[in-house]
């Protein structure tokens, strides 16, 4: 009999790489031909409609029913002229994903069939939403969820769709996914970090947060995934013995690409561009069949929207391409995971990147000024945003030796560590002298020379400084990414509007602007000293070095969580307009209820291929086993074959006893399971789940482990680790 690993092994042998014909030589002649963008709106919509979309664009106002009616006749025009059928609200749920409802663009009318879009379809829709998770919020009072036009995110077409982005709130208001308090977060940001950009450049009216993130993930021909239950339900390998080589010779990183992967980039870059997403780097990751995707920064609302539809469209191409893409993080045990690194920035109108250093001292000292008060919020709200990462996936992650770890530091690099160790110590309480002032900002001035010349990187740290930006590194590759940044710029948010009382309270008491700015920069550099770590995260010193710093090492997800709900972080997001108490609450449950069902599920998976698979696998083997030592016993004489079928007799034994411990285990975790469904509280249920259900699944597994390594390969039955991250 041939398993179904056999066959989808022969499948995999015969593929070949698509060909995938370019629309055009040149990028830029189908770049962004399915987005509804400016140059579209110009040519489509009246010149008010068009005026009114920029503005909300820029400015942020709302754009009225009437205009509303003008744009969505001119989306229309151009969606039908492009071949679309249906259009959709398209918003992201507490899911992780997306969701989206199409209705045809036809409605009915005395006359027949016809065309119809309005203001109205444009604007607002209520989809039959009541199954997406709400934590509560829509049980205790109206099934229904809305959503809502964001006009600052062009819409697109794909799949014959007009797709138009949207936030997803309950009848009552609150919202239900990531866009609409990441929206608040970033009008907060702007308006925060614009008050204090005007001690610097009056010129200054908006500032943009900035977001470039780095996708990973594995691809894994799609023949062999279908042949792993685990990977098809859970995302992640649940078993598997680590493959005799990985990624210790570390050839694979930046190593030239396979053809098959390669043909699926390059649609996959095509597609992305005729979205508009400007794919710009890709290549190969440390572990094997382990890929990175990274476009260009854009402002963060829009950059989230464009991970969200670019996963999508990654599972798609590669379907085409007969890959399934992984997403998970950390999909292989033993081997690296995958994160969404996220590149964050601020800019402003004029066209300034705070966190770039200038080209004056002035400029420099701006710029210092982010740098701190953004070190300070971290600092301060560590536990917050370690709770924007928190994830059944992430937990495997992070804390684990390969990837950042569960405690929140930040690196500067030598430079800027020197530069803040010199404001510490030059400025004191009392005013300093002209010569000191001028000595630190011609030092301060230095700052672009310096960071010119080194380059000094350091790939350990959670939450680095990269020169122009900080990469949030601990952001998990299947996560939507709103969640942190509504996190980060919130917190950032939230400490420059301190860091502008302070600073204009010395200035009222007749301190000069300068002054007064390295005064209260002098505080919150020595206040928010411990966050800053430029070593190893991955090593165990600084386990002990952070403990002592009082920094918080978090490694379980429903203990992360926890930091949502304490009355700081309550403050923080309702004092800033993001979140209301009972929102947070909502989430805080959320999140608890994801984490209890993906364990869940993942012990439901295991125990059924550990049960249904491996079990009568291994006493098949063993049978076979034994069958022969039977036959022995009748060849040779009893000296003899004890003798020679020691070692097998040895194996029957091991079998067996690997057999009797995972079925015994296998029972206790259905025990555990039940115990922890009894808990009504979402919190205890969640607890249960990770510290009782969990580590079952590591318990059982390496018996499983155990016994791939002794059994027949003949008639194992699951793809092998080599096999799932070698062919490709
Ligand atoms: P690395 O792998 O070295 O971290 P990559 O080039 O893969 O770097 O990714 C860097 C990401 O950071 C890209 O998405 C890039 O557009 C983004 N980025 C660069 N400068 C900024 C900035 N000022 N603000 C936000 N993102 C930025
Ligand atoms: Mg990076």
């Amino acid at each position: 009999m041939v398993t179904i690993r056999f066959k989808a092994l022969e499948e995999t042998l015969n593929r070949k790489p698509l060909h995938v014909e370019f629309l055009s030589l040149k990028t830029s002649d189908y770049y962004a031909e399915n987005v509804f963008d400016k140059k579209k709106m110009e040519k489509y919509l009246t010149k008010d409609a068009y005026r009114a979309v920029i503005k909300a664009i820029e400015q942020g106002t709302r754009i009225d029913r009437k205009m509303a009616d003008h744009v969505a006749a001119g989306m229309k025009a151009w969606a039908l002229e492009k071949g679309a059928t249906h259009y959709t609200h398209w918003f992201h749920p507490l899911t992780e994903g997306t969701a989206e409802k199409h209705d045809a663009f036809i409605d009915h009318a005395s006359a027949g069939v016809f065309e119809n879009f309005e203001g109205k379809q444009l604007v607002q829709a209520e989809p039959d939403a009541s199954s997406f998770p709400s934590g509560g919020i829509r049980a205790t009072f109206e099934a229904r969820g809305y959503t809502a036009w964001d006009p600052t995110s062009p819409a697109f077409i794909m799949n014959e769709t007009l797709i138009i982005p949207t936030i997803f709130i309950s009848y009552t208001g609150e919202s239900l996914d990531y866009k609409a308090p990441l929206l608040k977060a970033l009008s907060a940001i702007d308006k925060a970090a614009v008050d204090v950009c005007q001690y610097f450049d009056k010129d200054v009216t908006k500032v943009n947060a900035n977001l470039g993130w780095e996708q990973e993930y594995f691809l894994i021909d799609s023949a062999l995934y279908q042949s792993r239950p685990d990977l098809i339900l859970t995302g992640r390998t649940l078993m598997g013995h680590a493959s005799s080589k990985d990624q210790q010779l570390e050839d694979q990183y930046f190593a030239s690409t396979p053809a098959r992967v390669q043909s699926f980039m390059r649609e996959l870059e095509i597609e992305s561009y005729r979205l508009g997403i400007p794919c710009k780097t890709r290549h190969n990751e440390v572990a094997p069949n382990q890929y990175e995707l990274a476009p260009i920064f854009e402002e963060a609302n829009l950059a989230v929207d464009h991970n969200m539809l670019v996963m999508d469209v990654m599972r798609r191409v590669a379907k085409k391409h007969n890959f399934q893409i992984l997403f998970h993080e950390k999909p292989f045990a033993g081997i690296n995971g995958s994160g969404k690194h996220s590149n964050w920035s601020l800019s402003t109108n004029t066209g300034v990147i705070l966190y770039s250093p200038g080209t004056t001292p002035k400029l420099n000292l701006q710029f210092l000024t982010f740098v701190v008060n953004t070190l300070k919020a971290v600092h301060e709200h560590a536990d917050l945003l370690r709770s924007s990462i928190a994830s059944a996936g992430n937990e495997h992650r992070l804390g684990a030796n390969e990837a950042p770890p569960a405690i929140i530091s930040a690196f500067l690099g030598d430079q800027i560590g020197k530069m803040l160790d010199q404001i510490e110590n030059t400025v004191t309480e009392q005013k300093m002298t002209p010569d000191e002032k001028t000595e630190l900002k011609l030092d301060i001035g230095r700052i672009p020379q310096l960071l010119l010349d080194n380059t000094d990187r350091n790939r350990t740290s959670p939450f680095a400084f990269t020169g122009n930006r900080f990469e949030f590194r601990a952001v998990g590759s299947n996560a939507n990414c709103a969640s942190a940044m509504i996190n980060l710029n919130t917190i950032v948010a939230d400490q420059l509007k301190k860091f502008k009382i302070e600073v204009d309270g010395l200035i009222e008491k007749g301190m000069k602007k300068d002054e007064a700015i390295f005064q209260v920069l002098r505080k919150l550099i020595t206040e928010s000293k411990a966050i800053r770590f430029d070593g190893n995260n991955y090593s165990d010193e600084w386990k002990k070095e952070a403990a002592k710093r009082g920094l918080s090492n978090v490694p379980s997800c429903p203990d992360a969580l926890k930091a949502l709900i304490t009355p700081k972080s309550k403050k923080v997001l309702i004092e800033n307009g993001i979140f209301t108490e009972k929102e947070i609450d909502a989430r805080f449950e959320v999140h608890l209820e994801n984490y209890t069902k993906k364990i869940q599920i993942e012990s439901r998976v295991l125990g059924d291929m550990a049960i249904n698979h491996i079990v009568p696998t291994a006493i098949k083997y063993q049978n076979i086993l034994m069958e022969n030592c039977k036959s022995m016993k009748e060849l040779f004489s009893e000296k003899e074959f004890k003798e020679l079928a020691q070692n097998r007799l040895e194996l029957i034994k091991t079998i067996s006893s690997h057999i009797t411990s995972i079925k015994d285990k296998v029972s206790k975790m259905i025990d555990e399971r039940k115990k922890a469904n009894k808990h009504e509280h979402a919190e205890e249920k969640a607890q249960a789940y990770g510290k009782k259900v969990k580590p079952f699944l590591d318990d059982i597994r390496t018996h499983i482990d155990a016994l791939e390594l002794v059994i027949d390969n003949e008639i194992w039955p699951l793809p092998k680790y080599r096999e799932l991250l070698f062919i490709n």
